[in-house]
């Protein structure tokens, strides 16, 4: 018999996935377009629905799953995908990384580059094809549960992080066996929450969503991002699944993308359930793929839905075809006809958690960590010789790890989490590197919360397991006098507060933004004490402090910062190394001031309330080192240019201090006067300067005038001649910034 066009590994991608089509029946055009879960295992969605991929699965069903595609009458290898979104999160042992929001802290494009090509070595050689990864959502409201998961809240360093990990996990083209598929998701504006709630009702203009939300997308797409996938919200009554403008017109259209769009979890399913604007599945199932949707996540009855729609005439096959194509292309240009990378055990050992991921792991959890205040207490001295850790954050290394890892709570298969002995915790970390002779002393102090079943049910309708509820736990007097007797016999205290995991995710958006349970309480013991407290937020994103966190001596973020992070921190505390990670995301004082971002527009009475000010406690871009920077002579080279040409500047970092400086030089620009109303300045670039002590550094700036651009009241992006300013410093506040005119003219 002669082998089918489609098997030759010599004809063009195109001719293949149009022989393999032709063969294909309507219910096996159909599953190709479905993923679904292993949960269950792998025969139901192999053999009953034809699915042409598969998520959450457990290392024995990608084995069952390889086997079983091999079994099929066409032998259509599975996409497999995973949440592998800081590093592969559901592996065991594998390398986990700092969160997206921690990594965000290092604005270092090459560091995420490096960590997404670590990460795709590991999961490539697992059986796992795609990642859901990177997430590109804004972050307004910081009650949203998935915070975390974001590179924070500037559309300029979310492009630029994002484009970097997509290279990483893409590698050097999909042919290459170590590369996997990116995700750039949620398309889009689905955390434009309203009051932080998951997957509400986003209210946000057409062209809001242009100005902030699509740029970091469309940067994705130009970078080749293999794959997009769609938020769960509605935007002005339309469901993103099937909202022809934002799919079709701007993806499909201006950007010209040409990759595979996946539903969110159960979309077309919402949008029978909850949306409420189809009857059944066959009118869903046709507007889903009607809209371009390719790949549809965990919708099992599309299976019958679909084919109904065909037979019914409400939607032509041609257009299931279009978007099986899309699907097989990715399939041939991964080369899985041929190689269907299964998991590989053998390799598997040699490459996960090796040696130089586990530097990369290191580095980056060390620049994640961010410092924001420290009154000369650190680094730690010599003259501290006994040290008291507290707090329930301290040794606790699943919150370490964040959401979308182990045990986390999205895959059955990891339920006892990351081995123990891989993960170093603060108080791991600080006993391992306490100088001889300096001794550790340990007291929890307070616990945050308990959990109990959510009395709606174990699960949400659409099959995701719903999350349990958090209690908070009230202050324990004796952990709390406990942990006041380590303070007192101590010469310095590290209290490490923040949340729990249980407080992070889908569904587990958080009302307010205090520290919990015990925390506060113990807190203000800890201060009371008289004994320096250094507190170490440890926390999926910023927490609002309580008074008594305004005596304490120095304040740390430490996101969650990954297997090595209670390392990083300890490095840190002893001054090994320098604090240069950077708040990608503004500290709020109070949940009230909720959102707190810089980049927004004027108002006309100012920024307090009646009762407190509008400004958080630390900006967007703040930071300390353990040096002084002070920035000098903000040059602009180009006082006048067109919009095709290059704003160049120079600007003098001279460090003041006694140690290395680690310094991320912020540029923004203010455009003087446009045409609609837009933010007062907007970050374009960055750069990242070592400056020894005493010394200092001229940094070059470049800012393509194309990037100075606004939203006009129309809808149209452009760059509107007149007066600019070019911004210049340390972090986004206005007194931080040097400021240099420049025009642009006329073209
Ligand atoms: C999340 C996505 C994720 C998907 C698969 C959804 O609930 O919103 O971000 O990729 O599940 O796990």
């Amino acid at each position: 018999m002669n082998t089918p066009l489609y098997l030759d590994p010599s004809a063009a991608t195109a001719t293949r996935v149009a022989d393999l089509v032709s063969r294909m029946t309507l219910p096996e055009k159909v599953g190709q377009m479905m993923q679904l879960p292993g949960n269950d295992g792998v025969e139901a969605p192999i053999r009953e629905f034809h699915v042409g991929s598969m998520l959450h699965m457990s290392p024995e069903n990608l084995v069952a799953a390889g086997a079983l595609a091999d079994q099929t009458r066409l032998r259509i290898p599975i996409l497999i995908g995973e949440d592998c979104i800081h590093g592969h999160s559901f592996f065991e042992g594998a390398t986990i990384f700092p969160t997206q929001l921690g990594m965000a802290a290092s604005f270092d494009p090459d560091l995420l580059e490096r960590v997404g090509r670590a990460t795709a070595i590991e999961v490539a050689t697992t059986g796992i094809h795609w990642t859901f990864s990177p997430v590109l959502c804004i972050t307004r409201d910081l009650r949203w549960g998935r915070v975390s998961e974001t590179f924070g809240e500037d559309p300029h360093l979310i492009g630029e992080l994002a484009a970097a990990m997509i290279r990483g996990y893409q590698g050097d083209g999909l042919g290459d066996p170590t590369a996997i598929l990116a995700t750039a998701k949620h398309f889009a504006g689905y955390s434009e929450t309203q009051g932080g709630r998951d997957a509400s009702e986003a209210d946000i203009s057409r062209r809001k969503l242009k100005s902030w939300f699509l740029p970091p997308f469309e940067r994705a797409a130009r970078e080749g991002c293999a794959t997009f996938m769609l938020g769960y919200q509605a935007i002005d009554g339309v469901p993103i699944t099937v909202n022809k403008w934002l799919l079709g017109d701007v993806l499909r259209g201006e950007w010209g993308y040409q990759g595979m769009l996946i539903t969110d979890w159960d979309n077309v399913g919402n949008l029978v359930r909850e949306q409420r604007l189809f009857p059944d599945y066959a009118h869903a199932a046709a507007a889903a793929v009607k809209a371009g949707n390719d790949m549809i996540m965990m919708t099992p009855k599309f299976f019958d839905g679909a084919q109904q729609a065909v037979a019914q005439g409400l939607l032509d096959e041609r257009l299931i075809d279009q978007a099986v194509g899309r699907i097989l292309t990715l399939k041939f240009d991964l080369g899985l006809f041929e190689n269907p990378r299964l998991p590989n055990p053998e390799h598997q050992r040699a490459v996960i958690a090796q040696p130089a991921a586990t530097a990369l792991n290191l580095e980056a959890a060390r620049r994640s960590l961010v410092l924001l205040r420290n009154d000369g207490l650190l680094p730690l001295d010599t003259t501290v010789r006994k040290i008291a850790v507290v707090g329930p954050n301290s040794d606790d290394p699943d919150t370490q790890l964040g959401d979308w890892a182990g045990n986390s709570g999205q895959a059955h298969w990891v339920q006892t989490g990351h081995p123990r002995d891989a993960i170093v915790t603060v108080l791991d970390g600080l006993r391992a590197l306490a100088p001889q002779g300096c001794e550790v002393a340990y007291a929890k102090g307070a616990e945050i919360i308990t959990t109990g079943p959510d009395p709606k049910g174990d699960f949400f309708p659409d099959g995701q397991p719903r999350p349990d509820i958090a209690m908070p736990v009230a202050p324990d007097p004796a952990m709390i006098a406990e942990a006041v007797e380590a303070a007192r016999n101590a010469d310095a205290v590290v209290a490490v507060l923040g949340d729990r995991i249980e407080l992070v995710g889908e569904g587990r958006s958080t009302a307010t933004l205090e520290l919990l349970g015990g925390q506060v309480a113990l807190l203000d013991a800890l201060v009371e004490t008289g004994t320096p407290v250094v507190l170490v937020v440890l926390a999926s994103k910023p927490h609002v402090l309580p008074p008594s966190a305004g005596r304490a001596a120095a304040v740390i973020w430490a996101a969650n910062p990954g297997l090595l992070g209670g390392q990083a921190v300890a490095e840190l505390l002893f001054g090994e190394i320098e604090p240069s990670g950077r708040l990608p995301i503004s500290w709020p004082l109070h949940v009230g001031q909720q959102p707190t971002y810089y980049n927004q527009i004027d108002a006309q009475h100012g920024h307090r309330y009646a009762d407190l000010t509008q400004e958080p406690a630390w900006v967007f871009g703040d930071g300390l080192g353990y040096s002084t920077v002070e920035y000098r002579d903000l040059e602009v080279l180009t006082p006048t240019l067109t919009a095709s040409e290059i704003v160049r500047a120079r600007v003098t970092v001279a460090n003041t201090g006694a140690r290395d400086a680690i310094e991320t030089v912020q540029v923004y620009v203010r455009d003087v006067n446009t045409s609609a109303t837009w933010a007062d300045r907007e970050l374009k670039s960055f750069a990242r300067v070592t400056v020894g002590p005493g010394e200092s550094a001229t940094v070059e700036l470049e800012i393509p005038t194309a990037g100075c651009s606004i939203v006009t009241a129309e809808g149209e992006r452009v760059v509107e001649p007149g007066a600019f300013e070019l911004l210049v410093g340390p972090s986004s506040r206005l007194t931080d910034l040097l400021a240099a005119p420049f025009e642009v003219a006329p073209s």
